[in-house]
């Protein structure tokens, strides 16, 4: 392609939302045949809804969020933000209530919190926060994840001093239109890969919605960037479709790093390419200006 070519490229991506880091970027995007998907904000709509609250011991759900809202009022995490919201829609009385005071407090990357509140101390996290910590899972807890899961909802445990007291459930729903710009990828012989930091059950109940078939869960952010450059080193030519901080490693060692519009600015900084519109036919609207600038035969 001629530099005017890139530059009429680029350009066009611009009026649609699709902004282009540069002819390489564009480049790169024509030979693609292989996404790997991040999951929370990308495939999903990122604004995750508490749809179930359960409680083990005779608290009340007021008290019971008293403690959860203090440690998770302190996590930038999308899901400590839909508990927050949560526990203001539903126990509040009065308009300007405080919550304790954490001490102690301490975010563990891909796990969860945990924090000293009113003396005692309490962790709201996935069940690795929980097996790390030597807690005890009941059956019953057991059971309410596994169901959650089951709906592609992510269950959330919440421990007071070592014991599990209580299990939540966020409901984060697939984007309008994921179905759809997966299945046109494939047509377009492009395979669809997703990676997260979720736990499996959920990770595999969200992509059998979306229509891919591998799946990689309990990711850490360095296992997102091992996966694509497995993949370039088994020729693939990849795309890394991510919003969050985690998924910066990944965007920098794909071939084509594309940031959702609305994740974080280290994503986005990250990026080659950012959807501006947040949405997933842009992936689609990209590696088309692409090849019309780069396939086209002169
Ligand atoms: P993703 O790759 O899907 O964005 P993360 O790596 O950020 O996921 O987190 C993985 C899992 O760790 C979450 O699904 C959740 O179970 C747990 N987790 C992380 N942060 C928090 C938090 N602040 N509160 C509760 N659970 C959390
Ligand atoms: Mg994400």
């Amino acid at each position: 392609a001629t530099p005017t070519a890139v530059m009429v490229g680029t350009g066009v991506g611009a009026t649609q939302g699709v902004l282009i880091k540069g002819g390489q970027a564009l480049e790169s995007a024509h030979k693609v045949n292989c996404i790997v998907f991040d999951k929370t904000g990308t495939l999903t709509v990122g604004k995750p809804l508490v749809v179930t609250t359960k409680i083990f011991n005779n608290m009340s759900v007021k008290d019971f969020y008293e403690f959860v809202v203090a440690a998770e009022v302190n996590s930038e995490h999308p899901i400590a933000k839909a508990i927050v919201e949560h526990a203001k829609n539903n126990t509040q009385d009065e308009q300007n209530h405080s919550w304790p005071e954490a001490k102690e407090f301490v975010s563990v990357a891909g796990h969860g919190v945990k924090a000293l509140v009113q003396n005692k101390q309490i962790m709201v996290g996935n069940k690795k926060l929980m097996l790390d910590h030597n807690i005890v899972i009941s059956v019953e807890a057991e059971e309410i994840l596994a169901e959650a899961e089951s709906m592609a909802q992510t269950g959330i445990l919440v421990s007071l001093d070592g014991e599990v007291v209580g299990v939540l459930a966020v409901s984060d729903p697939l984007k309008p239109d994921a179905k759809e710009v997966i299945s046109i990828l494939k047509s377009m012989k492009i395979r669809s890969i997703m990676v997260t930091g979720d736990n499996w059950g959920t990770a595999n109940s969200i992509a059998r919605q979306a229509g891919i078939e591998t799946v990689m869960a309990e990711a850490q952010p360095e296992t997102k960037a091992t996966k694509v450059k497995e993949l370039q080193s088994c020729g693939y030519t990849v795309a890394m479709v991510g919003d969050g901080i985690n998924d910066s490693p990944a965007l920098v060692a794909a071939d084509v790093g594309m940031a959702i519009g609305a994740g974080t600015d280290i994503a986005i900084e990250a990026a080659d390419i950012v959807l501006m519109k947040s949405n997933l036919e842009d992936i689609i609207t990209a590696i088309d200006l692409a090849k019309k600038t780069f396939s086209r035969i002169r």
